[in-house]
């Protein structure tokens, strides 16, 4: 079958590939000029299959309104007059009850945990390497509350049999061994030590190379205008540079899919909420994270990328915009210092990306009510973590064949659009 891929980000690359070794002619199209060159560019780096949660939670809206006033604020809200904006807040509110979220976590959890096997065969198969590492999260609490609130998550990963300790701050120290410099700021730890570590960016290009050697054709720099429907079947999709004939075509084009499935009566739930990064040169290694540790504070999460350190964080929701604004600099640079100083600041590169978010935090992965024309899109905070997995189920899904997990539950008819 012909399957056109749309975007070449850490989804679009990873679903060519599976769609190429399911034995499908692939041809992937993206307006930059190669692989995960905007939101899987510089992301935090952390592998989290067992630190998997929606940010849609019971006691966020309370939350939030502290956030909106806090120095270093995890949260930034900047309104707009945007109805697209305002019903995903809606309904990422409507999200926030104990009930859905043990729903929505445990479809992230199986996801994620499916995205682990088929990360470390995706590895085996290929022998790629990315700055990898095997070394767990570390969830940090600076406060007996959060330790308190931590609870929910401990069930739900009992519940779902995913592996973790919960730390004293010795324990913690034994995990990251840099924190003995700051052991008084720690309350306790959530280790899930199954979950991993790597450079996003630097895996999608060496995964690009390998599809391309299977045949799979990249057309980069090229913007895609519309999808070609015709009897409410899909027959190819139209670039700026000409039309390209698809039996299938796979829309993985992150925060800006509903922008194309729309014209289509496909009303995506999929909104932009961009968070920054810093990626930092190493100094001094004793003072630097060994993996992934979650600063559970101002919900930062910093991380060892080879001879880097990678600190990510922050939601804004502002809207299609990558602008760079310097609070949010200067809150990645207290977080990372704080705990991991280790680092040239000086020389720290700073990066936006816009975050494609559900209001369930589960992507979108499957079928819609167009014949041919099927979604993976809307992975939000945890797209690297659950792409190896979301890319077998839609390379299964477009093949005809039933995925290994359960995945009726991930497609778009869970809206009720179907
Ligand atoms: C600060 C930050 C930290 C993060 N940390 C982590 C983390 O630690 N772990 C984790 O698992 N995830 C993390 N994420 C989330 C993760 O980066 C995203 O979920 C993931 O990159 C989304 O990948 P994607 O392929 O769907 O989207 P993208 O990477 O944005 O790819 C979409 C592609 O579509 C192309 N495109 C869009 N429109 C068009 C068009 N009209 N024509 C042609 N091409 C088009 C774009 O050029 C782009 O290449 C983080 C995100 C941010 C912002």
């Amino acid at each position: 079958m012909k399957v056109i891929v749309l975007g070449a980000g850490i989804v679009g690359v990873t679903s060519a590939y599976e769609l190429a070794k399911a034995g499908h002619e692939v041809t992937v199209v993206d307006r930059q000029p190669g692989p995960a060159l905007e939101t899987s560019f510089a992301n935090a780096g952390e592998v989290s299959f067992g630190y998997c949660s929606p940010w849609a939670a019971p006691g966020i809206p309370m939350k939030a309104m502290k956030w909106l006033f806090m120095e270093h604020a995890p949260l930034i809200l900047r309104p707009k007059i945007d109805a697209a904006m305002i019903s995903w807040m809606i309904k990422m509110l409507s999200n926030c009850t104990s009930g859905r979220y043990a729903i929505n976590k445990s479809r992230m959890l199986r996801l994620a945990d499916y995205s682990r096997v088929s990360l470390a065969a995706l590895r085996a198969e290929t022998g790629i390497a990315y700055d990898e590492r095997m070394q767990g999260t570390l969830q940090l609490f600076r406060t007996e509350k959060q330790l308190e609130a931590s609870a929910k998550d401990v069930k739900a990963l009992a519940a779902d049999g995913i592996p973790y300790e919960v730390l004293d701050p010795e324990g913690c120290v034994r995990a990251e061994p840099a924190l003995k410099h700051v052991r008084e700021k720690i309350v306790g730890g959530l280790l899930t030590p199954k979950d991993e570590t790597g450079d996003c960016f630097k895996f999608s290009n060496a995964l690009a190379l390998k599809a391309a050697e299977m045949g799979v054709t990249f057309r980069y720099g090229s913007i895609v205008r519309s999808i070609d429907v015709q009897g409410g079947k899909v027959r190819g999709v139209v670039t700026a540079h000409g039309r390209i004939d698809a039996d299938a075509v796979v829309v993985a084009l992150g925060s800006f899919s509903p922008l194309l499935v729309r014209p289509h009566g496909i009303r995506l739930p999929v909104y932009p909420v961009k968070g920054y990064s810093l990626t930092i040169p190493i100094v001094d290694a004793a003072r630097a994270p060994e993996s992934t540790v979650m600063d559970e504070t101002y919900k930062i999460a910093i991380t060892r990328l080879g001879d880097r350190i990678r600190v990510g964080g922050m939601a804004e929701i502002s809207g299609y915009t990558n602008d760079l604004g310097e609070p949010r600099r200067l809150t990645l640079e207290h977080s990372v210092t704080d705990l991991f100083p280790g680092g040239d600041i000086s020389k720290a590169a700073f990066w936006s990306g816009l975050r494609p978010m559900t209001p369930d935090g589960t992507p979108v992965i499957g079928p819609t009510k167009v014949q041919g024309l099927f979604l993976n899109t809307g992975h939000g905070t945890l797209g690297w973590t659950m792409s190896s997995g979301s890319a077998r189920v839609i390379a299964d899904l477009v093949s005809g064949r039933k995925p290994e997990i359960d995945a009726t539950d991930l497609a778009i008819a869970r809206y009720g659009a179907r």
